[in-house]
């Protein structure tokens, strides 16, 4: 019985007061809400109005060069914002390739990894491109190509009113569908303005979820007064090819952990994760930091983690999703530590789940799946010992949203009502958890899926 928003009691032999509504389950297991410890909300919600530029979508550059003219036909003259590429599709594409596909239409591509942009001419003109600018240049000329500028295209965009907000119901309605009720913000670039921006969502009902917003160094010491919106991890996002200053990022670290803020590192690569434990050896580590993706952990690594007293966040559809391209990618020594499930519980590190969307589905029951079977899409096995039973993956998304990776709340008497309904048993939905379907999603005891 669900009353005023929490769970007033459990059982079967309850009486009904009048009044109260009776949802009839149907044999569906009732589970706590699902929570998604990292992703990018505004991006998925941009994403969903993109054009699919990967391997999925478009084999080669032919079939990528259809979609673009078919795109610029529905909306003439209006941007094409084309994401998900890899150089699999049509190579290393530049300005002159795009130009001429489309020589009119503005079009930017994004890299699936997230941290390149391909402008055509068209596009370049919109945003008065100069020479000072920081996209690539090769014998004084711009190649259209554009690496880790994602605040500078931010902030060119909105300079010259080329970007808006991004809608957010819809896409909070999607997830609620898959059960989610909580969410993890986990972009770097957060400041004031983006969480003032989370806050209206939240009031005017756009944004169902709970959220919780990582963000830069300027929300330092800031406290969200909305109920359901609360400010995270203070998030550095290393770059292999271009590391920081190890001194100046420890006093960073330094810097949240004086204001009870902890930090948490992306990082996809080896060098990236060695360096942010040297970083945060260096500052001290707080109960809570964390390590986002550690996507290859050799064993060395992994007890530098476990001694720091670290929680992972991972992203287990990658094995699925991009199975393939990492056999194909990584180094053979390498492949056995990526994206590790069992070796973190072994080694006692905290570890929760996430879909890092929109770079990865934002389906948990899909990544559940992927956690249990470990076999990529074209069904090769990758790290097998690495695979969780059922239960373990579901607990990767049941942790609390501010300390993902402990012990998962069990439905008890008084705690909040945000929780979902499936439509089989347990016994059933987790023998075929990437087709499982939620019935029912409630946040506070209120309906929010269908
Ligand atoms: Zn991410």
């Amino acid at each position: 019985m669900i009353r005023l928003g929490r769970i007033a009691s459990i059982g079967a032999a309850q009486p009904v007061m009048q009044g109260t509504e009776v949802i009839e389950a149907n044999g569906g297991v009732l589970l706590p809400g699902l929570h998604d410890h990292h992703l990018h909300l505004a991006s998925l919600a941009v994403s969903r109005e993109s054009l699919a530029c990967g391997p999925e979508a478009c084999a080669d550059g032919p079939a990528l060069a259809r979609a673009l003219k078919r795109q610029a036909q529905t909306r003439p003259g209006a941007w094409i914002r084309g994401i998900g590429y890899h150089e699999s599709v049509a190579g290393n594409i530049d300005a002159a390739w795009l130009d001429r596909q489309l020589p009119d239409t503005p079009v930017r591509i994004q890299h699936r990894g997230g941290r390149l942009w391909v402008f055509n001419s068209a596009a370049m003109e919109r945003l008065e491109i100069a020479a000072a600018d920081p996209l690539e240049k090769v014998d004084g000329q711009h190649t259209g190509r554009l690496y880790e500028g994602d605040a500078w295209l931010r902030k060119r965009m909105s300079s010259l009113r080329e970007s808006r907000r991004p809608e957010l119901a819809a896409v909070s309605r999607m997830l609620a569908g898959f059960g989610i009720t909580a969410l993890t913000d986990t972009t770097p670039q957060n400041g004031l303005e983006d969480l003032q921006w989370f806050q209206a969502e939240k009031e005017q009902g756009a944004l169902l979820q709970d959220i919780r917003l990582m963000g830069n160094a300027s929300l330092d010491g800031v406290r969200s007064m909305l109920p359901g919106v609360t400010v995270g991890e203070h998030k550095f996002h290393l770059l292999e090819s271009d590391l920081p200053d190890l001194d100046a990022v420890a006093e960073s670290i330094r810097q949240s952990h004086a204001v009870s803020r902890n930090v948490a590192f992306h990082c996809v690569t080896r060098a990236e994760l060695v360096f942010a434990l040297a970083a945060i050896r260096e500052a001290g580590s707080r109960p809570g930091d964390r390590i986002e993706h550690a996507s290859v952990t050799p064993p060395e690594l992994m007890q530098d983690i476990a001694t720091l007293g670290l929680t992972v966040v991972t992203q287990p559809v990658f094995v699925q999703q991009r199975g393939d391209q990492y056999l194909q990618d990584v180094a053979a020594e390498d492949q056995p530590w990526l994206y590790r499930l069992q070796g973190f519980l072994e080694a006692g590190v905290a570890l929760a789940g996430s879909s890092d969307a929109p770079f990865g589905d934002s389906n948990p029951w899909k990544a559940m799946q992927a956690a249990v079977e470990r076999s990529t899409a074209s069904g090769q096995a990758l790290g097998v010992e690495e695979a969780l039973g059922p239960e373990q993956a579901l607990a990767l998304y049941t942790g609390p949203l501010s300390a993902p990776g402990q012990p998962v709340t069990a439905l008890v008497e008084g705690m909040s009502a945000d929780l979902c309904l499936l439509g089989c048993g347990w016994a059933e939905a987790r023998r075929k958890l990437a087709t499982v379907e939620v019935q029912l999603t409630l946040m506070r005891g209120q309906v929010v899926f269908p």
